[in-house]
């Protein structure tokens, strides 16, 4: 295969910024210059640089961090490094929205506009920096590339001054960039940005709140600020959030003395059937939206002959609305390695992946060190605390991808193919990432576990209600006095939590509450005593998804949140199947003629039956629940009701 084809020379930068995580190539057939007396004239050791394809991504991550965007030449000498042929290679790379294949200023601020920061003025700002910093730059994913056809051949370059090979980005590009970005995590705030400057090193942080354009700006080219701790009221005693803000997140010792790494203890004595037996005996349900066993989920890794087993750890929260697992990863890191490396232990595995979304910089880097620190004090590696227990984990930072929430689609983005989703069966039990036994939890779901076998699973089983044990977590945004992370005991009444975040800021009236992001669902004022259990919400019609309470009083534009949700799964759809694909794109459509009282009863009707047709036909949960929220809204009257100044 010559994988010259879409042509090209790397810079120095771009060679350097790819060498530095992939480590100087061995040869001139992975990369080097063509020596003919080192390398002789017949290639070999392409099944070797196949078997890396894996660091596909995070080499584009190298290159996107260094240089602000990757050149025809860089993704050329990747391809070499990593023996994938280049058509696949632009198809990853053009899937994700923090990597881009078009020349870009080195600085460049992601602001959210996604629904919780509209509420707080995200369009107000959208326009200042406009007018500022000029017209935000692309962020969608071009549909075709017209320098690469479908066999691999190179097409006449249309703009020799940018896209030559191995250029660099010509010079009249500004120093200063921005693009408008889905949701941050960052709801709380009511306003935020990802700043990203390229540079060795390069800088990584998120503002939030923003204030104004100017002070965006003026953040974009100064140091990155010290993170802001957002933690609200509790009821009971916290256990998730028990040791945030209490211990140091960049001191293992700080850990330990607040009584991390007993849980392990406990568990290697327990063993892994042990462990299980303690996880079912708490109930515990997957906290990431599917509300699955994770007892169940653990043993049927557990069972699995064919080897190895792997622990994926899904801290890539994309849903709009969701920041929990944020603060979990950046305050309390070294819980989330060590719930991790327990479920190594009970599910026979001895690799594990920590993707973590790309726009979570803080923490990546807190994670980072956590990860050295235990593997500095033998509590990860071989023969963990003296015991049969060999385990270690890799970050795999993610691209900015929503649909890369969804297990399997994650599976394919550590592989270093685009994110799409599998057909299941086969469950990742089975056919997980590499093709082995998987096991995937999210963040809260972990994290749970510590408490689980220090308090015993049925005593940690006695808060919550029967089904929908131990305590959660909601990210409570909107139109409330104190947006921000409160955790309670399952079965909590919505009202309660609302009334924890001080209930709707300026005494105003309450008119709908999004529950679980923009793949729930809206309930009303009457529904406010809806315990918030996984039960209580199925028997209501809606769902607790990933733990969001948006709040809208009755000035809340709800029109424009509906347009914005349905222009996020249109844009969020991996498109890989049809009712999904297309069904997304009418949904924007027949949204927009209801919304503006054009569209004809026909239209109405149409409507209902696309929604079926998503919901039933599409493979994975984007395509099942991107109606959801729409469609609840127009079950309560809120698509015809005008926001009242
Ligand atoms: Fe992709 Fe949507 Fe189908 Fe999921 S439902 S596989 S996101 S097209």
């Amino acid at each position: 295969m010559d994988l010259h084809i879409i042509g090209g020379e790397p810079t120095d930068e771009e060679r350097a910024a790819v060498d530095a995580r992939l480590g100087a190539p061995a040869s001139g057939w992975a990369g080097a210059t063509r020596d003919i007396a080192r390398d002789g004239r017949t290639a070999s050791g392409g099944t070797a640089l196949a078997a890396d394809r894996h660091l596909l991504l995070p080499a584009l991550h190298a290159v996107q961090d260094r240089v602000g965007w990757i050149s025809r030449g860089a993704l050329n000498y990747i391809c070499r490094r990593l023996s994938v042929p280049p058509a696949e290679a632009w198809g990853v790379l053009t899937f994700y929205h923090l990597l881009s294949p078009h020349p870009r200023p080195r600085i460049v601020a992601h602001v959210c506009d996604d629904i919780a920061c509209r509420l707080g003025g995200a369009e107000r700002l959208c326009a200042e920096l406009e007018a500022t910093l000029g017209a935000p730059l692309e962020s969608g994913h071009p549909a075709a590339d017209p320098t690469v056809t479908s066999d691999g051949a190179s097409a006449p370059l249309a703009d020799t001054a940018v896209r030559s090979a191995g250029a660099s980005a010509p010079a009249t590009l500004p120093r200063l960039g921005w693009q408008r970005s889905p949701c941050l995590g960052q709801c709380d705030a009511g306003t935020a940005a990802l700043v990203v400057r390229a540079g060795d090193p390069p800088a990584r942080f998120v503002v939030a709140p923003i204030t104004s354009a100017a002070h965006l700006v003026s953040a974009m080219t100064a140091p990155a600020p010290e993170p802001v701790l957002r933690v609200r009221a509790h009821l009971g005693v916290p256990r998730l959030l028990a040791r945030v803000g209490r211990v140091n997140p960049g001191e293992l010792e700080s850990y330990r003395a607040n009584g991390g790494y007993r849980a392990l203890a406990r568990a290697l004595t327990l063993g892994p059937a042990g462990v299980i037996a303690e996880v079912g005996a708490a109930g515990l349900l997957g906290r990431g939206g599917a509300a699955f066993p994770t007892a169940r989920k653990w043993e049927a890794v557990r069972q699995q002959s064919a080897t190895p087993h792997y622990v994926v750890c899904n801290a890539d929260e994309s849903e709009p609305g969701t920041f929990k697992d944020r603060l979990l990863l950046e305050h309390d890191p070294f819980a989330v390695v060590e719930a991790m490396t327990i479920c190594a232990l009970a599910t026979g595995s001895d690799r594990g992946f920590l993707y973590v979304r790309g726009e979570y910089p803080l923490a990546e880097q807190r994670l980072a060190g956590a990860l050295t620190q235990a593997r500095g004090a033998g509590l990860l590696g071989p023969a963990i605390l003296g015991s049969g227990l060999s385990f270690d984990i890799e970050i795999r930072r993610g691209g900015g991808a929503y649909i890369c929430g969804e297990e399997t689609a994650l599976f394919n983005s550590i592989e270093g193919r685009r994110g799409e989703p599998r057909s299941k069966p086969p469950f990742p039990a089975e056919v997980g990432v590499f093709g082995k036994p998987t096991v995937a939890n999210n963040v809260e779901t972990l994290v749970n576990v510590l408490d689980i076998l220090e308090e015993g699973g049925e005593a940690w089983a006695r808060q919550g209600t029967s089904l929908s044990t131990g305590p959660r977590l909601f990210c409570v945004s909107g139109r409330v006095e104190r947006p921000g992370l409160y955790e309670v005991p399952s079965g909590t009444p919505l009202r309660a939590v609302i009334d924890l975040a001080g209930g709707v800021s300026g005494g105003g009236t309450l008119r709908a509450v999004l529950l679980g992001g923009a793949a729930g669902s809206f309930v009303g004022p009457a529904q406010l005593d809806l315990p918030l259990s996984f039960e209580a919400a199925r028997a209501a019609g809606t769902t607790l998804g990933s733990g969001v309470i948006m709040v809208f009083d009755d000035t809340a534009d709800l029109g424009d949140t509906l347009r914005r949700i349905a222009a996020f799964f249109r844009h969020e759809s991996c498109g890989q199947c049809v009712p999904c694909r297309i069904g997304t794109v009418r949904q924007q459509e027949l949204l927009e003629g209801q919304l503006m009282g054009t569209a004809s009863p026909a239209a109405e009707r149409a409507y209902a039956e696309l929604a079926a047709a998503m919901t039933d036909a599409s493979i994975c949960g984007l395509g099942q629940t991107a109606a959801s929220a729409i469609v609840s809204a127009r079950a309560l009257g809120l698509l015809s009701q005008e926001p009242h100044p």
